[in-house]
This record gives structure tokens, sequence and C-alpha cells, in this order.
């Protein structure tokens, strides 16, 4: 768990570019704050692409959109990967979700619609929050996404859709979520 490779160590951010002035002048006015609250990772620079799923950093968030890749690439913008890439390349995930009952082997092609009807809606704003895997374990599917909050949300979203129950196990500082969600 707690063991690293170092290819996962994190590496310094590319030096920045030209049209990066301009960039994060706009960032400024569009935000107003300067956050530097000890947050552990240094922030992306403005314009920065994930060369893995082709996101881009703008404005604080991440987000996969054709035309800010378009924009990135005619500034030649700096590269790197989002936190999402980032996590499952480190498979350190946060979210994890366990469909059980006797339910989930009856209906499963409709829970991984759901299941994958969630995860776009939830990836056209934040796509840093991805399901990476949904894992057939015997009678059980196991849901594996990059953020906490996902898990969370596929799990009320279930609730709502299909009934059943579900149990949430956050770990110590919130940052993991171990979830179940059962219908018999
Ligand atoms: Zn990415």
């Amino acid at each position: 768990m707690g063991r690293r490779s170092p290819a996962g160590a994190p590496r310094p951010h590319p030096p920045a570019r030209a049209g990066k002035g301009l960039v994060r002048a706009l960032v400024r006015v569009g935000t107003g704050a300067t956050r530097r609250h000890g947050a552990p990772r240094r922030p992306p620079p403005d314009g920065m692409v994930c060369l893995r799923c082709g996101a881009v950093f703008l404005r604080k968030t991440w987000r996969r959109s054709r035309r800010r890749l378009l924009e990135a690439a005619a500034r030649s913008a700096p590269i790197g990967r989002c936190p999402a890439c980032r996590s499952v390349a480190g498979a350190e995930l946060p979210g994890r979700l366990r469909l059980e009952g006797a339910y989930v082997g009856l209906h499963e092609a409709e829970l991984r619609r759901r299941i994958a009807n969630v995860a776009a809606r939830a990836a056209f704003t934040q796509p840093q929050r991805r399901v990476v895997a949904i894992a057939a374990q015997g009678p059980a599917l196991e849901v594996t996404t990059t953020s906490q909050e996902l898990a969370h949300r596929i799990a009320c979203e279930l609730c709502k859709a299909f009934g059943g129950s579900a149990v949430y196990h956050w770990s110590e500082h919130g940052a993991r979520l171990r979830a179940r969600w059962r219908r018999d």
C-alpha cells in the first residue's frame, strides 16, 4: 500500500512556454483568488495537456474538450499527466464499490449500463473522476474509480434506480471509500 515504484514518483513540471503568461492572466481575472494553503502537490501549469487522456488544465480544472486540446496544440502546451491518469498508473484507486446479491447476476447488463451512464455524466464536467474498471468477481461486480466521490455517487444512483441498499466505509481522512451496494 505505502510502497511506490520509482516510476510512480511525481516528476517536475516542464518549463513554462510562450503563451502561458497570457493564460495565467486570464485565469487570475476569472478566479481572483490566490490559493496557497499548503497544498501537498503543486498545481500543474496552465494549459498543461495530459498525454494519456488529452485533458487540458485551464482555470483550475482538468477538462477533456476538443476545443481546449486544439488550442493547447496550437501553442505547444506543456505536457504531463492529469490526476486521474496518475492515479491509474500508481494503482492508488480511491474509490471501490462492490455490487452484491442475487440481483447482480440477473441484471448485470443493466447495472453496467447505469454505471457507465453515471460515469459519462461525471466525465463531462470532471474528467479526473473516472471509472477504471467494472470487474466480475464471482457473482459480484467490483467497480473501481479514480475518486471516492464518484464511487459514492454511483452507489447512490444504484439505490435510486434499482433499490437495494448501500453501506459506506471511508478511510480515516476520507480520501478513500470502500462501498457496498446490495440487492437480493
Ligand atoms: Zn489524463
